[in-house]
């Protein structure tokens, strides 16, 4: 059996690979995808310390760091279930179950599309989901939120500061987001809200140049022409698979603890599926790091 066995390949899974195998004890990550998110992504700014790099560079770095340690890496292979017996047991998709002391969490998370035309077109091309990550991007253009809860109006007010003005656009006939954060917008003099409204496609040619709505009370369809879409219509965290077993938010983000403890004894969870509130690779690596330290502390007292 291994005695860290990480599943999940992005930011926080390396990092907990690299910290748990620096320990000289048993280590296997288990990765759907090497890279995570981070294969998605072009430009990576704030990854500090780095001042500029892409996606699939960092994603190799973090491959070529992780193998420079006596780390089992099985790649393209998808965890399916978990159980706690003598030992944690992980089933894979292929069916083979490996059996660890502890186990480290650190599936991850991905956006939610508005699965109109467009946007699956013109990703990285004007169409954005991170605000904190591509907002800079955007300084002095316009562009449009698509979403009225929280992260929608936070990533609106915070764009607000950036951008030349932003639309705000809600399916529902209110928005959801806490009533401070909608004083908070309505005070600020470069946004219009549109509520009620269904997107209905994200336009452009070689990038995004507008968006096209309906009115859903009346039917009436408008277009706002503008240089950046951010869909902010959820993050969901890839934590189906865990079922009942560790504790987890109404939202499916894994409860932990500040050592990276799950309710599970032995199980630890990192990064963006966690119930953390800010989803960053630094802050994933981070935390990556944390579970780790906090696995190989639950190792030597147990
Ligand atoms: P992920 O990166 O989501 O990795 C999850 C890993 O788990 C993957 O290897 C996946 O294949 C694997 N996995 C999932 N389910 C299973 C399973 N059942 N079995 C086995 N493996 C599984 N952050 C920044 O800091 N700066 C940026 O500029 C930035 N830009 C971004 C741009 C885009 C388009 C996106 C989508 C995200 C961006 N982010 C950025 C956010 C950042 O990528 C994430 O916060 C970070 O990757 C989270 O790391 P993670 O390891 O927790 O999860």
């Amino acid at each position: 059996p291994f005695d860290v066995l990480v599943i999940g390949g992005g930011p926080a899974g390396a990092s907990a690979a690299i910290y748990a195998a620096r320990k000289g004890i048993r280590t296997g990550i288990v990765a759907e995808r090497f890279g995570g998110q981070v294969m998605d992504t072009v430009g990576i700014e704030n990854f500090i310390s780095v001042k500029y790099t892409e996606g699939p560079k960092l994603a190799a770095s973090l491959e070529e760091h992780v193998k420079e340690y006596n780390v089992d890496v099985m790649k393209l292979q998808k965890a399916k279930s978990l159980a706690k017996k003598d030992l944690i047991e992980v089933e894979l998709e292929n069916g083979a179950v490996l059996k660890s002391k502890t186990v480290i969490l650190s599936t991850g998370a991905r956006w939610r599309n508005v699965g109109v035309p467009g946007e699956a077109e013109f990703k990285n091309k004007g169409v954005a989901y991170c605000p904190h990550c591509d907002g800079p991007l955007f300084a002095g253009k316009r562009v449009a939120v698509i979403g009225g809860g929280n992260s929608g109006i936070e990533a609106a007010i915070d764009l607000a500061g950036i951008v030349s003005h932003v639309t705000v656009i809600e399916f529902n006939p209110e928005l959801k987001a806490d009533s401070v954060l909608q004083d908070r917008l309505y005070s600020l003099p470069n946004v219009t809200v549109v509520k009620n409204a269904q997107t209905k496609e994200i336009t452009g040619t070689d990038k995004v140049n507008g968006i096209t709505y309906i009115d859903r009370e009346s039917g009436a369809e408008s277009h706002v022409e503008l240089e950046g879409v951010f869909v902010q219509i959820g993050l969901v965290p890839n934590t189906d698979w865990l079922g009942d077993t560790v504790e987890r938010t109404r939202m499916g983000e894994i409860v932990v603890d500040n050592h990276g403890a799950t309710s599970v004894p032995g199980v630890f969870a990192a990064g963006d599926c966690t119930n953390s509130p800010y989803k960053q690779i630094i802050i994933s690596m981070g935390s990556g790091a944390n579970a780790a330290l906090g696995a190989f502390d639950y190792l030597i007292r147990n």
